[in-house]
């Protein structure tokens, strides 16, 4: 008896190993931070020698920042690009902002225009042809009730400290707010949106971003984070970073010490592609979660970057294993000069299909569409519930068997 038990275990194993064989012949095809490490980091020293810079500058986020690529001319001796592409950066420029720092720079491909971290980070002809596009179709300024504040729920708000980032991304959402000019915001501009969250006593969740949460000093960051944990209703802080990813040397132990100061404190940051997940990205997660700071991605879905159910089942396995919980996929919206990265729905949906079941429920992120004009983040999902009747339900799994469900 126990024996025939087992054999149907052991058949219903081989079935279930049948259900990713897909993905078992092709996961170990797709890029990441690690298996590209030896490129990454000839990379990295072709372009030491460009700055003429020690490993210790590299190393630091300051001199990262100071040396970030913003000319042509740098660019066009790090990555290989025809003249056509060099003058398409030009005009490009000339409209919307481009900056990426050398470490973003490294893990670029140089003889690959279709490399996904090229397309996050260098200017495309596409940018300019865009006819889709508004500049602000989250509608964001009409749901500030206060400067520097966006807030579209009940109890919890955005407030804006800065519009800096280690990169500009060419598919940023808001790219109206990255001006030419780098700013943090100071204290005094800052000041009536704290007076607005003292006086809201609704909001119990705050979440710092900008731009880039972490582009504020160590010591800008320790200042309003303890002016949040003075307001006795604001229960959790969560900062908006990108630069664990494109600046992972920005966490260095003297940041942990502070923010762990001001728990709770949650950090999301947004990778896009597991050949983001580098081993500085491990040492950076490694530090924040030593200080007690539990870190999520939010996912942005782009076309030829990540519209892809394998790419994006590797990415959240890779993204769990430096201890990241993906959080959200967000379908791209429709922002000036970023339309060429919009995927269709039915990519998401394929997406979030084929991990439900197939993987840990820790690597499946929700799937959201931002409704326009500020209408709030709506979860998008297969249909899991076939039909419905008065007293029964009919469900479908994720291998697809529909079964009646009683529902007294
Ligand atoms: C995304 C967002 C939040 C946070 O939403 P969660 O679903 O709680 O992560 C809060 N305020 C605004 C304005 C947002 O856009």
């Amino acid at each position: 008896m126990i024996i025939d038990k087992q054999k149907i275990g052991l058949e219903r194993a081989l079935e279930l190993k049948e259900r990713i064989i897909d993905y078992l012949a092709v996961k170990d095809k797709i890029p990441t931070g690690t298996t590209k490490k030896d490129i990454i980091n000839e990379n990295k020293e072709r372009i030491k020698k460009i700055y003429n810079c020690t490993e210790e500058q590299w190393n630091d986020w300051k001199w990262q920042m100071n040396n970030r690529i913003t000319k042509v001319e740098t660019l066009s001796k790090i990555i290989n690009l025809t003249e056509e592409e060099q003058k398409d950066i030009m005009i490009i420029g000339e409209k919307f902002r481009w900056a990426l720092s050398p470490y973003y720079a490294s893990l670029i491909d140089p003889n690959n225009p279709e490399d996904p971290i090229r397309k996050q980070a260098v200017p495309h002809a596409l940018e300019e042809c865009d006819q889709l596009g508004k500049d602000d179709p989250m509608g964001e300024e009409f749901t500030s009730p206060a400067p520097n504040i966006t807030r579209r729920y009940p109890d919890r708000l955005i407030i804006n400290v800065t519009n800096q980032c280690a990169m500009y991304c060419r598919h940023c959402q808001r790219r109206r707010n990255i001006g030419e000019l780098d700013v943090n915001k100071t204290r005094r501009q800052l000041e009536p949106a704290l007076e607005y969250i003292r006086k809201t006593t609704e909001i119990r969740d705050v979440l710092i971003t900008g731009g880039d949460a972490l582009m504020l000093s160590n010591k800008s960051l320790d200042w309003l984070l303890t002016e949040l944990d003075n307001i006795k209703h604001v229960e959790i802080k969560r900062l908006g970073s990108r630069t664990l990813v494109t600046l992972p040397q920005r966490i260095t132990p003297e940041l942990c010490e502070i923010l762990g100061r001001h728990h709770p404190l949650y950090i999301n940051t947004q990778f896009n592609h597991p050949q983001e997940i580098t081993e500085d990205v491990y040492k950076a997660t490694d530090l924040l979660t030593r200080a007690g700071i539990p870190l999520g991605n939010q996912a942005v879905l782009l076309k030829g970057i990540n519209n892809d159910p394998h790419v994006m089942k590797k990415l959240n396995h890779e993204l769990l294993k430096v201890r990241i919980k993906p959080y959200y996929i967000f379908h791209a919206k429709a922002v000036t000069g970023t339309s060429h990265f919009i995927t269709r729905v039915e990519d998401g949906i394929e997406i979030m299909e084929k991990l439900r079941g197939y993987t840990s429920g820790l690597a499946i992120p929700t799937y959201i569409i931002n409704a326009p004009l500020g209408q709030g983040k709506t979860p998008i999902l297969p249909e899991y519930q076939v039909s419905q009747s008065k007293d029964s339900i009919t469900i479908r799994t994720w291998e697809g068997k529909t079964i009646k469900y009683p529902n007294k």
